[in-house]
């Protein structure tokens, strides 16, 4: 293991002083569970790692049924499915964060390390697109937020610059008739990292049969993290019917730009996007018909 520093500052304004003053020598440290991992594997260096968890602001988890949801960058995945009203209100967000890992690490890792670790195969991030989640960022010229699908630039990049923190991620109020639901494929039951995953979001018109909107989004088959525009117009305005939901799913198939590596192949990817892509909306459908 390297040699770091360590600093575990109580405000933001701290932090963004921090990491100011070391550059790109210092990194945040949330839960740990990437970031510890690679520093131990000589794969990051770092001179400086700054807490979050210790910054009030980062621990905020609020719900209210009009303003929305506010999850802290340092808020841990077991304390999101752990609220009763939060699980309710946004099951598609619950489906991710109950499958990062296993227990053990759902008790440290954090949704803003998953967003800020910028895999392409990272879990929380299609279902935090296709709820229309925002980045809550702070730093040396004050606030900006950014939505979700363009935050990640490139694998283990993001769009945060010298200085800048993410202190939270704000998703809109559930609406009625709405519903999300996230799903990924993994070769083995848990622990492993996702071969595609896949995120959507829809809702309903009044007599539940017809589509209002629809927001698809694909993990680990690009870059970073996909919003498919081109699968929410086959479903936008059209009724519920199997032929619209296979239209969405060959839209994900052809946006995706996948590659071949040790977990599948770019035709098995390319495969899973379109059955993945069909029972995420299955699953949003359904969730949007019980609102
Ligand atoms: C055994 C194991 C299983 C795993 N399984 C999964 C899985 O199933 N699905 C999945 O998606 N991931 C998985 N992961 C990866 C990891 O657990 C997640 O990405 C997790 O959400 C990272 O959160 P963290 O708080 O631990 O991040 P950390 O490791 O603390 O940080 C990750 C990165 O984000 C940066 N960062 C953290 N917080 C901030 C902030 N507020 N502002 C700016 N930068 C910040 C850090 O500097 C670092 O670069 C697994 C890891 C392990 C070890």
């Amino acid at each position: 293991m390297q040699a770091f520093d360590y600093a575990a500052p109580h405000s933001v304004d701290e932090a963004v002083s921090l990491l100011e003053q070391r550059g790109d020598q210092a990194r945040m440290l949330g839960g740990g569970t990437d970031i510890i991992v690679q520093v131990r594997e000589g794969r990051r260096r770092v001179a400086l790692l700054v807490d979050v968890k210790r910054i009030p602001e980062l621990n905020h988890l609020t719900y209210d049924s009009q303003q929305g949801l506010i999850v802290g960058a340092a808020v841990p995945c077991y304390k999101i499915y752990g609220d009763a009203a939060i699980a309710a209100a946004y099951p598609g967000l619950i489906d991710a964060v109950s499958l990062v890992g296993g227990t053990a690490i759902q008790g440290r890792a954090t949704v803003g390390g998953n967003l800020c670790n910028a895999s392409p195969a990272a879990d929380t991030i299609p279902p935090l697109i296709v709820l229309e989640a925002t980045c809550v960022i702070a730093g040396p010229q004050g606030r900006r937020e950014v939505p979700v699908e363009d935050f990640c630039t490139a694998p283990g990049r993001t769009v945060l610059q010298n200085g800048e923190l993410l202190v939270a991620m704000r998703l809109p109020p559930p609406r009625p008739r709405s519903g999300a639901f996230y799903l990924r494929f993994i070769p083995r039951n848990e622990m492993d990292i996702a071969v595609v995953g896949a995120g959507a979001s829809v809702r309903l018109t009044e007599d539940r049969t017809a589509f209002v909107a629809a927001r698809v989004a694909l993990g680990a088959v690009a870059p970073t993290p996909l919003l498919v525009n081109e699968a929410a117009a086959a479903l936008v305005g059209k009724p519920i019917s199997d032929e619209a939901i296979q239209a969405a799913a060959e839209a994900a198939q052809a946006a995706a730009r996948p590659i071949d590596d040790m977990r599948g192949t770019v035709a098995f990817r390319r495969h899973l996007c379109g059955v993945l892509t069909r029972r995420a909306l299955q699953g949003a459908i359904q969730r949007a018909k019980e609102r």
